[in-house]
């Protein structure tokens, strides 16, 4: 076997894992086909350490922490993992191959944007999902919630807090009971009934022509594990309830996967995680790794 470790995805969570692994002298691949899930936000938040950098600097950070411990990297987009003698073989979209002892998949997850005309081209910057990731920047603005089937009601609550100027756009998709009209009307939510054609630089354009004027856009997303290419090992991504998305199930804190010698870590298994916590699960999942190969060296030395 080429490598120890076949990291696949080089945001947070493999970066961290890469680290470890690195640290314990181990041999290290990471493959990255370098498309990070905040790429299109400016400034990353809630990383200690770290406040306002931009995505790019994270990862150029991450990257030279990895390659201080002999962390080789290469740019590319993993096609597919089958099994080989003693580990995997990990094929890459350009026809590469390379191998590996173990696996550690950090491949993040995809969001898919209700299908609005507007929303797509201004993703991570007045189009926002999350208010811990941009509320402290968009306070004070005029910010609007675009109303599905989840927790809309929770979620336009979260946002009042960062600004007084908040409106909850029904969409033809909530239907609000007393109560919950009562809590928006409490804290001064304005709600706006029928459906939204469009997001424009102007605010959000209703079916019937009406533009009521937002700076931003909050809109929840389908979160979908980017995970297609374990499927010849037989592992499978799991939907998550209410129609959230799917996500990579994984056997224990660490992030074993129900196939021995792999394991995930990050927004691939774990949709709330964020920058800091998908590092975090890198880290976990790095020294789970690197107990693997110690106890698998030790039973081959006998
Ligand atoms: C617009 C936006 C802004 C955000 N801002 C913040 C913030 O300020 N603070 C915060 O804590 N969180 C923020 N988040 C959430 C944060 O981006 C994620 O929690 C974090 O990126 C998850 O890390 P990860 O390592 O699991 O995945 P990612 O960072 O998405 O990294 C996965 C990597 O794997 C690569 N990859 C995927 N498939 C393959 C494949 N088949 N082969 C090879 N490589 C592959 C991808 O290209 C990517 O580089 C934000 C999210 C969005 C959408």
């Amino acid at each position: 076997m080429a490598y120890d470790v076949v990291v696949v995805g080089g945001g947070p969570a493999g970066l961290a894992g890469a680290v470890v692994l690195g640290r314990a002298l181990r041999s290290v691949l990471v493959i990255d086909a370098n498309e990070p899930r905040n790429a299109r936000a400016a400034e990353v938040h809630n990383y200690l350490t770290r406040e306002a950098l931009s995505p790019d600097g994270l990862l150029a950070a991450g990257r030279a922490d990895a390659e201080r411990y002999g962390v080789s990297f290469r740019t590319g987009t993993v096609r597919s993992v089958t099994e080989a003698a003693g580990g995997f073989r990990v094929e890459t979209a350009d026809g590469e191959a390379v191998e590996g002892r173990r696996l550690l998949v950090a491949t993040g997850l995809s969001d898919v944007l209700p299908d609005i005309p507007g929303l797509a081209e201004r993703w991570g910057r007045t189009v926002l999902h999350c208010g811990h990731c941009h509320g402290y920047e968009a306070r004070g603005s005029a910010i609007g919630v675009l109303g599905d089937s989840l927790a809309v009601v929770m979620n336009t609550l979260l946002w009042r807090q960062w600004t007084e100027d908040l409106v909850l756009f029904l969409n033809d998709a909530v239907e609000l009971d007393p109560a919950q009209r009562q809590q928006l009307d409490a804290r001064g939510v304005r709600v706006v009934a029928g459906r939204v054609s469009a997001f424009t630089d102007e605010g959000v354009r209703l079916a019937d022509g009406t533009v009521v004027p937002r700076d931003h856009l909050a809109v929840h997303t389908r979160v979908e594990a980017r995970a297609g290419f374990l499927a010849p090992l037989g592992l499978k991504t799991a939907e998550l309830p209410l129609g959230l998305g799917t996500y990579l199930p994984v056997e224990d804190p660490t992030g074993r996967t129900s196939v021995p010698g792999v394991w995930v870590a990050g927004n691939a298994s774990d949709a709330r995680a964020q920058l800091l916590s998908s590092a975090a699960a890198g880290v976990t999942a790095g020294e789970a790794l690197v107990m693997d190969l110690v106890m698998t060296d030790a039973a081959q030395a006998r």
